[in-house]
């Protein structure tokens, strides 16, 4: 069993941060999303120190959909990385918390342009302009700002990679991106340059997600250089940026095995060296979008077991009291967990169950046949490496209040977004008397 930085206290307890999380569910209830703020920071600290030791010019860019909130925007400051948004939602997180406006970079299919006149207001370091609708839209709006703005063109470079289709975004057939193949990239390019408010900085590629390898990243490297030399034979121009993207792989359970983070960083760099190298030409400033592998393994989920349902000879139903409204992944791309019981940490491995979430859909099982030691009401789960698209994708089907986040660090628990209340479900919501008088 891995356990990453979480280690079992004297107490037969799970440990995270130096807290205890049978204490941490009772101070704060359940479910609660604990994450060890210290692993955030050295999984930052490690991308960054292995693009030090390349001596490439780099930019390290969090990833913030994986997790975003204040406190997170406020961490990834503190840690030298600049910040990837996708949406106003966002960017107004991170423009709240503080982050640099310069370091922080818009992405997404489809921008509105209300999104797009708050980047500008704000100034923000680079657009990652994905279409020819957008790549318009904002040159308008830039025009009528009287802004000069940096933009990278995101090109889809016709990459499959091996991880679930859903979560695949090089392939050619995708909603992102201007297609290498078809041509579009090269009028895209043609297009940014011939617009007097631009300044292209370079492309963007992201192939995918929780990626275990560095062959992807390697042939996307290649093959855009190749589509540069294109460019450059028909218009002159030369990238300062290149943008590699994220995807890279975590630990959910003992079946994976992901690469160091130094490993990718350096499969990256020597990849673009050699292809840059080749041509005589400077290396472009390498950025990367780590998302999951900045917060993913950081964190992980504390429930309360209730009901357990045994069906003879076929399966035993153990029920918490969350499920796929704070952790839709299992549901939505069959992910696998890993858990224990966090107040039974050391105890022997006895029966295999199912972990069932509280809501109503059959499709809410957390985990399908897991080991634990004999579980008993009232035991408390804890499902590891849940730090990265869990709080972010979580919702109030059934109307379940969305849980709290906690950041441990040296033994002593803060809470940085609270637990929602049934007042906050009922917040937006009118009632009748609202009608009658408007
Ligand atoms: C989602 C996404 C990322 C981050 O992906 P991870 O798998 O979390 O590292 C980076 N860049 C882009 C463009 C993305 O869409």
């Amino acid at each position: 069993m891995f356990l990453h930085h979480l280690r079992i206290n004297d107490s037969g307890h799970l440990e995270i941060g130096g807290c205890d999380t049978v204490e941490l569910a009772e101070q704060f209830g359940t479910p609660l999303f604990v994450y060890d703020e210290m692993q955030i920071r050295q999984n930052a600290r490690r991308f960054l120190l292995a693009f030090q030791k390349s001596g490439c010019p780099h930019q390290v860019a969090y990833a913030s959909k994986a997790f975003s909130c204040l406190a997170m925007a406020e961490l990834a400051h503190e840690e030298n990385l600049s910040l990837d948004v996708v949406s106003g939602g966002e960017l107004y997180t991170a423009l709240q918390a503080g982050f640099p406006a310069e370091r922080i970079h818009f992405h997404g299919n489809n921008k509105s342009e209300a999104e797009l006149r708050m980047a500008l207001e704000a100034n923000i370091g680079c657009f990652v302009v994905d279409n020819f609708f957008e790549l318009e839209m904002l040159h308008d709006l830039a025009e009528a700002y009287r802004k000069n703005v940096k933009i990278l063109l995101r090109l889809t470079p016709g990459i499959e990679v091996h991880t679930h289709e859903y979560i695949t975004t090089g392939q050619e057939n995708s909603k992102f991106g201007f297609s290498v193949k078809h041509g579009q990239s090269l009028m895209a390019v043609k297009r940014a340059l011939a617009k007097p408010c631009y300044e292209l900085l370079g492309v963007h590629v992201h192939i995918g997600s929780q990626i275990f390898e560095t062959e992807g990243f390697i042939q996307s490297i290649q093959m855009i250089r190749k589509h540069l030399d294109e460019i450059r034979a028909e218009t002159g121009y030369e990238a300062k940026v290149l943008n590699v993207g994220g995807g890279f792989g975590i630990q959910y359970t003992d079946e994976d095995r992901p690469l160091p983070i130094e490993n990718y960083v350096q499969a990256i760099t020597e990849e673009v060296k050699k292809a840059w190298n080749e041509r005589g030409l400077n290396i472009p400033e390498i950025w990367v979008e780590p998302g999951r592998s900045i917060v993913g393994n950081a964190g992980i989920t504390i429930y309360r077991i209730g009901a357990i349902k045994q069906i003879p000879g076929i399966c035993k139903y153990v029920s918490i009291d969350g499920g796929m409204t704070d952790n839709i992944r299992p549901a939505l791309y069959q992910a696998k967990y890993h858990a224990v019981l966090a107040n039974k940490a050391d105890a022997a491995l006895e029966e295999t169950v199912t972990i069932a979430g509280k809501c109503c859909e059959s499709g809410d099982l957390l985990i399908q046949d897991i080991c634990l030691p004999k579980v008993s009401s009232n035991d408390l789960l804890a499902i590891f490496s849940t730090g990265a698209y869990g709080y972010s994708m979580a919702s109030n089907y059934n109307r379940l209040p969305r849980p709290a986040v906690v950041f441990v660090k040296n033994g002593t628990p803060r809470v940085v977004i609270e637990r929602e209340t049934y007042d906050d479900l009922i917040r937006k919501d009118l009632r009748k008397e609202v009608y009658a008088t408007s």
